[in-house]
């Protein structure tokens, strides 16, 4: 949330708030500094600035000597005095040299720069405290430009001992705009400033024993210990989080009680078909109760607006199959929309297949659907014939107009944007039921805030008889045990996926790689014993088909692609899944790519591949893939190495990812109570027309107004 964000901007905003004030007002920026404040810092106002936090604080409580110090420190503070001063080098090359000793030895304090203004007021003989980060120069241990201060103007200067350090930019830097002097700026706001208006209730504050909003505030800014500090950084998590929860659940609880849904009263011969007759294995425990809990909603009178999370393998489609067929039995019509064409073909193909002979008609709309064909499918489907359309987002088209569309399924929601949810919903006059499903595990923070207006039901449990994935990392020295590992498995007539990086369609290196890889494939597994076949984005659809055809048949031995084959592909007897250049890729597109073998009984493998060189993030990504084949433990890595703003989705979200202080992957206990303390006022206020909960509307809409209308959009 950034309630910060001011509306001084937009023009909309309360004249009188003094936080609204644009930042050249504040004594000692005026309209120079000011522009540079805004484009490097986005402080436009008052509150910008008294929401811009330290990044970190140096505890400046301890005094070290020189004794003591060795280079693997960070930031130390010295007591002493300098006995000594003198200059060195060429004249370009100067630099000043200041002998500093304590009880305990001496040391130097070296300045390349400013010197002139070092060597003025540097008085030898005098006691100073020397601040900065020890490091050798000249054989020596020394401190390179530390910041200095007597005694006595250090007492005045630092009155807490947490001394906050500022982010700031080379341009700020070079107009001498510093962590110090924005710290200055701070102090001067809030001379200026006794008090503030609340932002969370009184009952709230005392019940969770908070300190008030300018007490926490300032201890932000000069906290006095660690303990202060701990409880202000608190409270303003908190409150960051509460009132996106807040307002994500009163829109929620204000749909199911706005939006009829459609009732889904029976179960009749479509789903008692298809149970009994077609269905060739028993549903595991966590599908059952996953379709439970969708009957309930379907049939509840209030439209579905569900998440189902289930790892790749995991049974979503059938689940999806089940909740169509629901629809179905009450005399509606259903949609499946997929991210890519493969990915529609696919579940096309599989659904048709699971429900063949039972006289429903499936369609499939891509891009690349005929004209003819598309005409002769809308004219079924307004008419109500076409029972199940399979599609991308050719869906969401204004010609696509459904009879009575009672249920939309979106899988692999996580690439389409809430508004696109949003449109499809809107193909019904009374909005039909929604179900999501992700086979990225979403962590639980991330989930409650991305997709915090849905109800979350999960498949924790693979189908039986699923052996884990074993994952190797090789170096590119490994690579003929790789290709003698392969020719094993072939043998015993399984089938392998080769995959290559794309980063874009444009990347003409990428295809290179790709080529290459195709070739040296080939002439490891020359014709006409093997067969290897390569799929990317640039064929064309029949040359992809006929390639995916080959493999999917068991005629290709090796599948060569880039990551069209990522999300959907279903061909149990591919147990070999390598994947090339493994650290370009991100954690949750590895997990995804595992994720296309061990969907047989057999065990399967994934090998990747990768230089001998790699970044520390990279190195932690494929220890992760090598330790773990939990989804959700990747994703609260990938969380933790990349950051919430990184993860797909979430960019195009609407929801304000920007937080000011809270942290989606550090705070995920906080953003559960900051739910469940809004779900609890919610329970007792539902409309927040009590009086003492006006502060909460004020602040809600002081959010809206800052910020993309949620409200239009769930
Ligand atoms: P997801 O969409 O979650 O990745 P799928 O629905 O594609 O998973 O299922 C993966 C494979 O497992 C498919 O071949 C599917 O037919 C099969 N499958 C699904 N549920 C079961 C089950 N209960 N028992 C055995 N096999 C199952
Ligand atoms: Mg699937």
């Amino acid at each position: 949330m950034d309630i910060s964000k001011s509306d001084s901007t937009t023009g909309k905003g309360d004249a009188r708030d003094f936080l609204e004030t644009g930042i050249q007002y504040l004594k000692g920026v005026g309209p120079k500094r000011a522009e540079l404040l805004g484009k490097e810092l986005d402080i436009f106002t008052f509150r910008d600035l008294l929401y811009f936090f330290p990044y970190k604080y140096i505890d400046r409580s301890r005094f070290y000597t020189i004794a003591e110090i060795d280079t693997s420190l960070a930031f130390i503070q010295l007591k002493g005095r300098i006995t000594g001063l003198r200059t060195e080098g060429a004249k370009y090359k100067q630099r000043l040299i200041a002998r500093f000793t304590d009880d305990t030895g001496a040391m130097e304090l070296v300045w390349f720069q400013g010197i002139l203004w070092a060597a003025k007021n540097i008085e030898t003989g005098k006691e100073y405290i020397v601040f900065g980060r020890p490091s050798i120069f000249n054989g020596r241990i020394s401190i390179a430009h530390p910041e200095i201060d007597t005694v006595e103007k250090s007492a005045f200067t630092f009155s807490g001992k947490l001394q906050p350090q500022y982010s700031s930019t080379e341009k700020l830097k070079n107009s001498f705009i510093t962590s110090k002097t924005i710290q200055k700026l701070i102090a001067g706001l809030f001379q200026q400033m006794t008090q503030m208006d609340e932002t969370l209730p009184g009952y709230l504050i005392s019940k969770l024993k908070f300190p008030a909003l300018y007490d926490a505030l300032f201890a932000m800014h000069f906290p006095a210990d660690q303990g202060q500090l701990k409880k202000a950084t608190y409270r303003l998590k908190f409150e960051e989080l509460f009132y996106i929860q807040l307002n994500i659940l009163r829109q929620k609880n204000r749909n199911q009680q706005d939006i009829k849904g459609h009732v889904f009263a029976k179960v009749g011969s479509y789903v008692n078909d298809f149970y009994h007759k077609k269905l060739t294995f028993e549903l595991t425990e966590a599908q059952k109760r996953v379709i439970r809990e969708i009957r309930k909603d379907l049939g509840s009178g209030k439209q579905m607006n569900r998440l189902l999370q289930g790892d790749v393998g995991s049974g979503k489609t059938l689940v999806a199959v089940m909740a169509m067929l629901i629809a179905l039995d009450n005399g509606y019509q259903a949609c499946l929309m997929a991210p890519t064409e493969i990915l529609a073909n696919q579940h096309f193909a599989t659904i048709s297949g699971f429900l063949e002979g039972l006289s429903v008609n499936v369609r499939l709309l891509t891009g690349s659907t005929r004209k003819t064909e598309r005409n002769k499918l809308f004219a079924e489907l307004s008419n109500g014939d076409l029972k199940i359309l399979i599609g991308t987002h050719a869906l969401l088209e204004d010609p696509v107009q459904f009879k009575n569309l009672g249920l939309v399924i979106i899988d692999e929601q996580h690439r389409f944007g809430v508004a696109q949810r949003a449109r499809l919903r809107q193909k019904n006059e009374n909005p039909p039921h929604v179900l999501v499903m992700t086979a990225t595990p979403i962590p639980r923070t991330l989930a409650m805030t991305l997709y915090g207006d849905l109800d979350v039901s999960v498949i924790d449990e693979m189908p039986p008889g699923r052996k884990p994935i074993k994952t190797v990392h090789y170096t590119d020295s490994k690579r003929l045990v790789m290709f003698g590992f392969l020719r094993e498995q072939i043998k015993q007539r399984r089938q392998v996926y080769v995959v290559y990086p794309l980063i874009s369609e444009s990347e003409k290196l990428d295809y290179k790689a790709l080529d290459d890889g195709y070739e040296a494939m080939t002439r490891a597994f020359p014709p006409p014993q093997y067969l290897v076949v390569c799929v990317h984005g640039r064929l064309k659809a029949e040359e992809k088909d006929m390639a995916m055809q080959y493999f999917q048949s068991g005629k290709a031995h090796i599948m060569v692609a880039t990551t069209v084959i990522e999300v959907g592909v279903d061909i149990p007897n591919a147990s070999v899944m390598v994947i090339e250049s493994a650290e370009r890729f991100g954690l949750s597109q590895l997990h995804q790519l595992r994720g296309r073998v061990g969907r047989g009984a057999d065990q399967s493998y994934c090998i990747l591949m990768t230089s001998h060189k790699q970044t520390t993030e990279a190195r932690k990504r494929i220890e992760t893939m090598v330790n773990t084949t939990d989804g959700f433990v990747i994703a609260e890595v990938d969380l933790k190495l990349r950051g919430p703003g990184d993860i797909e989705g979430t960019q195009q979200s609407g929801i304000p990812f920007d937080l000011k202080i809270a942290s989606l992957s550090e705070d995920g206990q906080i953003i559960q109570f900051a739910r469940d303390t809004a779900q609890e006022i919610l329970n007792r206020d539902n409309d927040l027309s009590s009086p003492h909960n006006e502060i909460l509307l004020r602040q809600l809409k002081k959010l809206s107004r800052s910020q993309v209308d949620w409200s239009s959009i769930s």
